[in-house]
């Protein structure tokens, strides 16, 4: 009876531990909102809409694809000096950076936004105003971010807002490149960051972890013949068939969140005419996994086929990796502080669909490879981003500035 009555509590103490460690709590409550210096911001952004809109406007019209980012970026440094940000500058990637300096025992947050586009050789942009719409090539991604970050930070100068954590704010270069900008920053830094907040998604969406990816051509080759004597030949195409059926059986897991991956084969090519055996066949794989041991389970698994199939039809095995970034996630990101707060005060100002999700690829993906719990958060709705049709929707920037602006009135 005692021996039961020990496990019990031994196992109560366990799982009580255990539930403890996963249950953080939000940092907002409604009544901030309330506050007079929140009044006092949300009151600054008000009356500034119209500035704001002209400046999102004129910022999108100046053209930055990846690699040609100077001139927004140095729209950006000009402001940051104006705002009285510390050791603004721009470092040798070209990512723009200030500080906003808070006390000694201050936390180290990055917040960050992405000044280039996926738009190269479009050198003139016009941005059309229809209602509540704007529409431009990069208008929402990431342009909206970028207006954010220098409202924020003027809205929460005004208000004589006081930080105790020390901001980093960074306009970052190369995102679409595969977060250049941003990897470059954090592999040169000294500092130590305690979290990383990206505006990068559309608002809603609250990303907690790094989606992995991993691009691979699998090339099969062998001598080749005329069909009149292909007879025992090894054949490149049948190589390519059966490892892509192969490469079909692997289970990928879908659920839980955390485990979630994806598998396709999206190109296969091989052979120059009709009568004759290829000489050089290939298919590709696309794997995306958010769990970075799961991606490395499916990547050998994909390799074993490759070799198994190569070596029972006699051809040549070549692999040419054409991408590859980390998945990262951080244990209880889901369940963090900095979630529960976001999603909290995407609640609170009405944002009806919200969701989490492990599956991000932007700036925020280079805080969880260092194991910096960090997060991507919405800059306003929109959508057809990466195309010429490009629409953001000017009320739901107002209502992500807020987002943020009580995110960081939350952190203090
Ligand atoms: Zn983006």
């Amino acid at each position: 009876m005692k021996k039961v009555f020990c496990f019990v509590l031994f196992f109560f103490c366990l799982t009580g531990d255990l539930l403890c460690s996963q249950r953080e709590k939000s940092l907002f409550n409604p009544e901030m909102a309330s506050s007079p210096v929140v009044k006092e911001i949300f009151l600054f952004i008000e009356k500034n809409k119209e500035k704001i809109i002209d400046e999102w406007i004129y910022l999108t019209e100046i053209p930055a694809p990846s690699g040609h980012e100077e001139k927004r970026a140095q729209y950006i440094k000009k402001e940051f000096e104006a705002l009285g940000l510390d050791k603004v500058h721009t470092d040798s990637s070209g990512n723009v950076i200030g500080i906003w300096k808070g006390t000694d025992q201050g936390q180290k947050i990055i917040i960050a936004a992405h000044l280039d586009t996926v738009f190269q050789d479009l050198w003139d942009i016009k941005v059309e105003r229809k209602g509540n719409i704007l529409k431009a090539p990069g208008i929402g991604d990431d342009t909206a971010g970028l207006i954010n970050l220098l409202w924020t930070i003027r809205a929460l100068k005004n208000a004589g807002f006081k930080p105790d954590n020390n901001y980093y704010f960074i306009a970052t270069v190369g995102e679409e490149l595969g977060m250049v900008g941003m990897r470059a920053f954090m592999d040169s830094t000294q500092e130590k960051f305690d979290l990383v907040i990206a505006i990068d998604a559309w608002l809603g969406e609250v990303l907690y972890g790094a989606l992995g990816i991993h691009g691979r051509k699998i090339i099969f080759s062998g001598p080749g013949s005329h069909t009149m004597s292909s007879k025992n030949t090894p054949n490149p195409n049948l190589a390519v068939a059966k490892a892509v059926e192969q490469v079909y059986q692997i289970q990928v897991p879908s659920e839980p969140p955390e485990k979630w991956a994806i598998i396709n084969v999206g190109m296969i090519q091989g052979g120059k005419v009709t009568n004759a055996v290829s000489q050089e066949s290939f298919f590709t794989v696309d794997i995306r996994a958010v769990d970075p041991g799961e991606l490395e389970r499916i990547i050998k698994l994909v390799e074993k086929a490759s070799e198994e199939v190569a070596a029972e039809t006699g051809v040549q095995l070549k692999y040419e990796v054409f991408e590859n970034s980390k998945a990262a996630q951080i244990p209880g990101a889901r369940d963090s502080f900095l979630v529960k707060t976001t999603m909290d005060i995407l609640e609170f100002l009405g944002v009806e669909k919200i969701e989490l999700s492990a599956q991000g690829t932007t700036d925020a993906s280079m805080g969880l490879e260092k194991g910096i719990l960090s997060i991507c958060i919405g800059r306003t709705y929109g959508k057809y981003n990466h195309t010429l049709e490009e629409e953001s929707e000017i009320d739901g920037l107002f209502v992500a500035m807020k987002q943020i602006l009580l995110l960081i009135f939350c952190l203090k």
